[in-house]
């Protein structure tokens, strides 16, 4: 057996060992099946948590009442879930209950799609119910089950679909689809958190523009945070190569650029619940590429300024929306970067207290002012980067400054 199964398999043979069922399941499977690469193996086994707690030494109970044990085995950690259905559904979200259950088909069927709802047991043989291989095959999209029924029990479920779409570059079913169409306004009853989870995987996939489009298509976006007024601007972000950016920070930048939410930006990106560190990397990127998009002439002074992260990543997006080579822009702005004396004002060869002692004035204001004058003569190459040449510099500034008075 292939890796990472390989080396997961021990699990599943103590769980036999000790005379429970247990398979291999969910998206590393679909994922071994498609040859792309495999996330998390997660295991579902007939045991339950208890027993798995008491079989394996290093364990979690992370979700034991849902079912989850987190068993540690040589560095790796596993989910083990206790095949389980669902409880009711209230509210059209995920059941507060679940009931564990002996058999493994009972736990396949209360999965979404089919293509996640294929098992493996040790010897790499399929368990496949609900013909999970052929859509795999077929590149579909489909529930397990009555769709309208699997939407309305969990409407996190639609966003899932769509993620998919993007990730795997597969179609939604007719069925699927129509589902989604008529139960979209579902969505509203889901948690912002878990919505934007499947959302940054969807802007993130390799086939975000189809998933884009079907956004707009299903109404979807309509149920999404602050999305409702935004039709016209959603049907644009699906013109761009959303595959070029790498980082969370760029993702949300190019779209609140395009979704010209700029004026609300902050309020925009809370709506979405994202951590403060990356509001403020987003809006530091659209500060930038507010500034470059008028005037495309990065200066040292400007990247000096604003830190490689945050120009690279407004650079990016800038060579992006003008269709230009993004490799070529970066390399330049990175070869830019790389002639700078300075990078940041740590290098600086003086500090604040060189300033007060030379000038024998106490703190203030004018330090920062100065150290920037400094930093601004260094930059431009007026002087270098040495004590000696700053003072002097800055003596000869204040013997004009004192002739012009
Ligand atoms: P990824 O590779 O992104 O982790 P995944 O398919 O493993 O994709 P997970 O969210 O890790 O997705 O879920 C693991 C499995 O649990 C799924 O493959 C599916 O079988 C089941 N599952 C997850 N969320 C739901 C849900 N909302 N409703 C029904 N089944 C679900
Ligand atoms: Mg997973």
């Amino acid at each position: 057996m292939k890796q990472p199964f390989a080396k997961a398999l021990h699990i599943i043979k103590q769980l036999k060992a000790h005379g429970h069922d247990a398979y291999f399941v969910g998206g590393a499977v679909r994922d071994f099946l498609l040859r792309r690469p495999i996330g998390d193996v997660d295991i579902a086994t007939s045991a339950l948590p208890e027993e798995v707690m008491r079989i394996f030494p290093k364990t979690i109970g992370v979700g034991v009442e849902h079912g989850t044990v987190m068993v540690l085995h040589e560095g790796t950690s596993y989910e083990v879930t206790t095949f389980r259905t669902e409880g009711k559904y209230e509210d059209y979200r995920r059941p507060q209950s679940v009931t564990f259950v002996r058999s493994l088909h009972e736990d396949l069927k209360r999965r979404d799609f089919t293509m996640n709802a294929i098992a493996m047991d040790e010897h790499g043989q399929m368990i496949d119910p609900f013909a999970g291989q052929e859509a795999i095959q077929m590149k579909i999209i489909r529930t397990v089950g009555d769709a309208k029924e699997r939407f309305s029990e969990d409407a996190l479920r639609m966003m899932r679909a769509l993620r998919f779409v993007s990730q795997l570059g597969f179609y939604l079913s007719e069925e699927t689809k129509e589902a989604i169409q008529e139960l979209a306004p579902l969505l509203a009853h889901i948690s912002v958190e878990r919505i934007t989870v499947e959302f940054e995987k969807l802007l993130q996939g390799a086939y975000s523009q189809e998933a884009l489009s079907l956004l707009v298509e299903t109404n979807l976006y309509k149920y999404m945070p602050g999305l409702c007024e935004k039709r016209a601007q959603l049907e644009q972000l699906a013109a761009h190569n959303w595959t070029l950016l790498t980082e969370r920070a760029e993702y949300w930048g190019l779209f609140a650029y395009l979704l010209d939410v700029q004026q609300t930006l902050i309020p925009f990106l809370r709506l979405w619940k994202l951590p403060n560190q990356l509001i403020k990397d987003v809006q530091a990127i659209l500060n930038i590429l507010g500034e470059i998009k008028q005037n495309n002439d990065w200066t040292k002074e400007k990247l000096y300024r604003y830190g490689l992260t945050h120009a690279l990543s407004a650079e990016k997006i800038r060579s992006l929306l003008s269709g230009e080579k993004i490799d070529i822009n970066m390399a330049k702005l990175r070869q830019l970067f790389d002639s700078l004396p300075i990078k940041e004002r740590k290098e600086l060869a003086i500090n604040g207290n060189d300033l007060m002692r030379w000038f024998n004035k106490r703190g203030g204001p004018w330090v920062a002012e100065m150290l920037t004058l400094v930093e601004n003569a260094i930059i431009s190459g007026e002087i270098e980067n040495n004590d000696e040449q700053i003072k002097e510099w800055l003596a000869q500034c204040n013997r004009k400054l004192e002739e012009n008075y």
